[in-house]
């Protein structure tokens, strides 16, 4: 039937959130950036379920129209997004499906509020969380998170001392497994926040020598449900910025981490248009992070990708924006 159609549909939801101006980009007040590019507030709606996105520079007034599933504009609170775009995969996962949550875009877009949150305002990652720890009060169901980062391609535990690295085998299916991940057992809110402020501290300092790399590796929260013999999967995914190199001036070791980081935002960009547009061949394997993921990227799993934005800038919401609905397209 139709409804097990769309139950089964592995397209990638594509939505579009812009955060607001922070204190600092507002003072002095005569330099008021909003006027450097202007995101419609409220974007035509098109027919079912898509919104028309309008980004214009004013300096230069070029201008592009996108098309996304979804608009959050700046007024609205993370908790808009679980409530329309996440809670619905929830129970999947008690059924034993899993499903992925990606957050993309450029440093200092808002990719980490959006996922992490912050203590006035949980992200969505402590959002799925508690949903799924209170679907499970006086239940025999068992919740593991596992938490690792994916840095030039290499993968560390956050859940170990020092952020150990982990490797990433092929298995006879062809498939990647994470030999040796951590998996903790998790039953309050009070656990896992302990847990997850351990691993982000580890992310933060786990490449020494180097400046904070957190927003140059994908940093990945796994939680996992396991009822009776079915166990399902939620990727909760803050993934590394994806920049411009034409303009950042990257050199050296910044080089090669942006090639990189561009490489795999590409590929799973590549990944999301063949689920989308319904390819025979889905491009798993063109990147570490996709290699990983496959298993919760199309087939029965759902997955959302929310394009974060900084108001201000026109060429960074062009380049992001961009890749989103590339991947959107259908
Ligand atoms: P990213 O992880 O993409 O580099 P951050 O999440 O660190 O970006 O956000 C950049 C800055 O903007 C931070 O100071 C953050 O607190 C602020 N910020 C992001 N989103 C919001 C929001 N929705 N409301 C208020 N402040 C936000
Ligand atoms: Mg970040």
């Amino acid at each position: 039937s139709n409804r097990l159609l769309s139950d089964l549909a592995s397209r990638v939801r594509v939505v579009l959130r812009v955060r607001p101006l922070i204190p600092s980009e507002i003072e002095p007040a005569d330099e008021y950036p909003a006027s450097c590019i202007s995101i419609l507030e409220n974007p035509v709606r098109g027919f079912d379920d898509e919104v028309t996105v309008h980004l214009k520079d004013q300096w230069t007034s070029r201008n592009e129209c996108y098309k996304l599933d979804s608009f959050f504009g700046q007024a609205d609170r993370v908790a808009q997004i679980f409530d329309k775009e996440v809670s619905r995969v929830i129970p999947r996962i008690f059924r034993g499906l899993n499903a992925t949550v990606f957050a993309y875009g450029a440093t200092g877009s808002g990719k980490t509020y959006t996922m992490q949150g912050t203590e006035e305002e949980p992200g969505l990652i402590p959002l799925a969380m508690s949903a799924i720890l209170t679907s499970c009060v006086d239940t025999e169901m068992k919740v593991e998170v596992s938490y690792y980062e994916v840095y030039m391609d290499r993968c560390y535990d956050l859940l170990e001392p020092k952020a150990k690295e982990i490797m990433a085998l092929d298995d006879k299916d062809g498939r990647v497994q994470l030999k040796g991940l951590s998996w903790v057992e998790v039953h309050s809110m009070d656990e896992f926040h302990e847990i997850f402020s351990t691993g982000v501290q580890r992310r933060k300092v786990a490449h020494t020598g180097l400046n904070d790399v957190s927003s140059r590796s994908h940093g990945v929260l796994t939680v996992s449900v396991k009822n009776g013999n079915s166990k399902g999967k939620l990727n909760l995914i803050d993934l590394a910025g994806n920049e411009d190199n034409r303009r950042s001036g990257n050199d050296g070791i910044r080089l090669q981490e942006s090639a990189k980081i561009n490489q795999s935002l590409f590929a799973l960009s590549n990944v999301i248009y063949a689920l989308n547009n319904n390819e025979s061949r889905i491009p798993y394997r063109e990147s570490k992070l996709t290699r990983i993921l496959q298993d919760s990227l199309g087939g029965t799993s759902q997955a959302l990708m929310v394009a974060c934005l900084n108001p201000i800038s026109y060429q960074e919401a062009v380049h992001t924006v961009s890749l989103a609905a590339r991947s959107r397209h259908i």
